[in-house]
């Protein structure tokens, strides 16, 4: 009976990462040759200097090549629900990496160019007529959630639109945040951020982020947090830009947890310290053996009780299951690889769950907001030009970034 549930669990995760994905981009590629078309007309246009109807885009056109930073179409206002929003900061993610490189193409089969970019924060440049009067205005500061759901499915009537099965993702789906400006599906997408004095004054570079990097480990963590509390022991997996908040989420909702982090490299894990883990594990010091060793002796004994991946590689799978305790969770966050393996008998004999969490749905992220806005969570960006975005790309892949590259247009 176990292994039954932890098999349906295992595969549905699997399913939802080709099947929901291909399910929201055939949807989604209708929509969008629209968009494609403009750019056809701009081919010849790449040098020109800039006007009111261009912005300067970095744009995939092959992928495996750098991005193409060029003039291209500024959008318009096509129905009344839209809204033009003009970028103040985008957020550098994995997945971008693995949007440029091609490593999505059968899942995500994207129309090139594409602008990617799905972090984004800015200010609202102009709005559609059915937007209600009085929500917004020209100059506003706002966060843009990333899944424009349909609005009507029962998972977007849950509040959970980010698992809609037509959801159009910003930098993914549809031209994102590499850009001057964006337009936004709907009003309905937008989080504005009331300025309520000095006190809670965020920028709008912190403001990005937080729409993925600091959302999604949020989501993760509320998923387990009844878990939580004096004795348990919470390990995150992969201090990058998710990792750093998952790190802060867990002291803040884990109600006395001890919180191990582990990465790869002695900066990542400094960080994590700032952001308030009790022990840090440099995973390349050690055999993949010797690692549960290193945990036992750094928790007296106590092993982990839930670890959030936020790397998603065969190696961080086998790592975090190997050191669960009876009943322990693992939390699938990251997307690094593509397939994992689970140890059958030990997943079944000591009642291993497995969870997968995608992303946070608006209303999270209003929680994220009100988190950074009282101060509470703290932020490790870098801030770099929209001129620099490929040596920034490279940068990240080489694991050079600490915290989130953010990329200012
Ligand atoms: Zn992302
Ligand atoms: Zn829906």
């Amino acid at each position: 009976m176990h292994y039954i549930l932890i098999n349906v669990v295992y595969k549905a995760l699997l399913c939802r990462r080709t099947v929901k994905i291909d399910d929201s981009i055939s949807f989604s590629c209708t929509m969008i040759t629209k968009m494609n078309s403009i750019y056809e007309n701009d081919e010849n246009n790449i040098n020109n200097t800039n006007n009111l109807d261009t912005m300067l885009s970095a744009t995939i056109h092959q992928y495996q090549n750098p991005l193409v930073l060029q003039q291209t179409p500024k959008p318009k206002i096509i129905h009344g629900e839209q809204v033009l929003v003009k970028v103040g900061a985008t957020g550098l993610c994995h997945s971008d990496l693995h949007l440029v490189n091609g490593d999505w193409k059968k899942s995500i089969p994207l129309q090139l160019p594409k602008i990617p970019g799905h972090e984004i924060a800015g200010w609202i440049e102009e709005i559609g007529d059915s937007v209600p009067e009085g929500l917004l205005q020209k100059g506003d500061m706002v966060a843009v959630f990333g899944g424009w759901g349909c609005g009507i499915c029962i998972q977007c009537k849950n509040g959970n639109e980010q698992l809609c099965s037509y959801t159009k993702w910003p930098g993914i789906t549809v031209d994102g945040g590499f850009s001057e400006y964006i337009l936004v599906e709907s009003y309905r997408f937008l989080i504005k951020i009331e300025d309520d004095g000095d006190k809670s004054k965020l920028s709008v570079e912190e403001l990005a982020p937080l729409t993925d990097a600091g959302l999604t480990p949020y989501r993760a963590i509320k998923k387990i947090r009844q878990m939580l509390g004096p004795g348990k022991v919470i390990a995150i997996m992969g201090i990058g830009g998710l990792g750093y908040y998952a790190v802060q989420y867990a002291k803040i909702l884990g109600q006395t947890s001890n919180i191990i982090a582990f990465d790869r490299q002695d900066e990542k894990l400094q960080l994590a310290e700032t952001a308030g883990a009790d022990v840090t594990i440099n995973t390349s010091a050690y055999e993949k053996q010797n690692i549960k060793e290193q945990v036992l002796t750094a928790t007296n004994g106590r092993g982990v009780d839930i670890v959030i991946d936020c790397v998603g590689t065969e190696s961080t799978v086998y790592n975090s299951i190997r050191l669960l305790n009876k009943g322990g969770v693992l939390v699938l966050v990251g997307l690094f690889g593509n397939q994992i393996t689970l140890p059958l008998v030990p997943s079944v004999i000591n009642e291993y769950s497995i969870i997968g969490s995608l992303w946070g749905n608006y209303n999270e992220l209003r929680e994220v907001i009100d988190l950074a806005k009282n101060k509470i969570i703290k932020h490790s960006i870098q801030k770099f030009p929209l001129n620099r975005i490929n040596e920034v790309i490279s940068l990240l892949k080489e694991g050079k970034i600490i915290g989130r590259a953010i990329i200012v247009p």
